[in-house]
């Protein structure tokens, strides 16, 4: 990079006009005129985006500044010289040799890094390009042998699925894909905890489905344990005993979750088995509304069905058991206790909820899941009590099992291929 600063001191000057008079050019040295500094403020504006993923570099989140999502390990050197030149903020712009892959549809290929430059061209999803200089805001790629820009943020390290990806939607551009419990819902009033915002994604391509599986990454509510929620929306006591004993009113709002033989908390297995299942149930075309994508996300139990009755088609929460005997997997049906199935919302979709059980029990036994006893065990959570859409709390394993990434891939490919048979019956 030194090199670099020494043929910038010398040519700085100069290229600031080259590129300003001839657009695309292939320069020997490393600089870069100004770019714009206001690309967050004009999201879109670029191109549209085609996919997300808030761990990928490159490739910020609908409304995240560019400034937190730049990382923040790469060496930037910016140019004194253009400073003073320019009198605008010095941008900086990193060498680059490296491809990468255009994460949105129509976007546009430029002069220069401004987003009032000449377009002398449109990319789409999964272009392949030839990254050789980056900043937070625009990239020089190579286009038709010659150096052009485009904005950093539609670019990503790692090919796109061909067929679609997850792109956050929100009516609200700057919470991205964020959805938070609207106290209208019916419900939601029992809920005491819900600041929290689930982010929904919505699968493209041919094959999308039109159905919205809600995963629900099991715990990861910081003082979620101290806090009681009422059982059943009539008030009615507890039909079985769980974490909570039989016949109590109130039970916790959300617990805490187990932890594994080897130390690990169940709520970051959950949370690793969620961003997994997302991808593979975004890739078979369905949209996912994520629950939690961080350690602890502030919506209770009550909150999270709620969301689920309101914006999905099924609700999946992820659960490891609490015992120790690597028993396999299995799903909490709905006690067989007529009091209980006979309360509403409970009376009118409990059948909704073995079904989705059943079909999940079954992709995970094709993928070669152990499953415990005949794939069910009867339960009464405040989770079957409040949901109006097919909705299980299905435990993959306990204490002892594996949660390596290879199970949590198998466990995956389970768990979509049961949401393909439940949707296919
Ligand atoms: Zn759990």
């Amino acid at each position: 990079m030194k090199k670099w600063k020494k043929a910038l001191a010398l040519a700085g000057g100069m290229a600031v006009l080259t590129a300003a008079l001839a657009g695309c050019q292939m320069k020997k040295y490393e600089e870069i005129p100004m770019p714009e500094t206001a690309a967050k403020s004009s999201y879109g504006a670029e191109g549209v985006p085609a996919g997300e993923d808030r761990e990928r570099k490159g490739s910020p989140v609908a409304g995240e500044t560019l400034a937190s999502t730049a990382s923040s390990s790469r060496e930037v050197e910016s140019s004194a010289v253009k400073a003073e030149i320019t009198r605008e903020p010095a941008p900086a712009m990193e060498a680059r040799d490296e491809t990468v892959y255009v994460n949105a549809t129509d976007l546009n290929v430029r002069v220069s890094p401004s987003s009032t430059a000449q377009s002398v061209g449109k990319l789409n999803r999964g272009a392949k390009l030839r990254r050789t200089g980056y900043s937070q805001s625009w990239s020089r790629i190579i286009y038709q042998d010659r150096e052009c820009y485009v904005a950093s943020q539609y670019l990503m390290d790692l090919a796109p699925d061909s067929r679609q990806t997850a792109a956050p939607t929100s009516a609200s551009s700057s919470q991205g894909g964020e959805v938070g419990l609207n106290s209208d819902w019916k419900y939601a009033g029992y809920s005491k905890i819900n600041s929290g915002k689930a982010i929904l994604y919505k699968a493209e391509g041919e094959n999308r489905r039109n159905k919205v599986v809600c995963v629900n990454a099991g715990h990861g509510t910081s003082g979620g344990s101290s806090v009681k929620t009422q059982c059943h929306p009539d008030g009615t006591p507890k039909v079985t005993g769980g974490s909570t004993a039989a016949g109590a009113t109130t039970a916790t709002a959300i617990s805490s979750g187990m932890t594994f033989a080897d130390g690990t908390q169940e709520a970051k297995v959950t949370l690793a088995l969620a961003k997994v299942l997302k991808d593979k149930l975004l890739a078979r075309g369905f949209d996912v509304l994520m629950i939690r994508e961080s350690d602890d996300v502030q919506l209770d139990n009550i909150a999270r069905t709620v969301l689920a009755n309101n914006l999905a088609d099924c609700h999946i929460a992820i659960h490891y058991d609490s015992t120790s005997k690597d028993k396999g997997a299995f799903y909490m049906s709905v006690p067989n206790v007529a009091s209980y199935r006979s309360m509403e919302p409970v009376a009118s979709h409990w059948q909704q909820h073995h079904a989705l059980g059943d079909s999940l029990i079954a992709g995970l036994k094709g993928v070669g899941v152990k499953i415990f006893s005949d794939g069910k065990m009867e339960m009464d959570l405040t989770q079957t009590s409040y949901s109006t859409v097919p909705s299980v709390d299905i435990e993959v394993g306990d204490k002892a099992s594996d949660h390596s990434a290879a199970s949590l891939d198998k466990l995956g490919n389970g768990l979509a291929d049961g949401v393909e048979l439940f949707f296919a019956n």
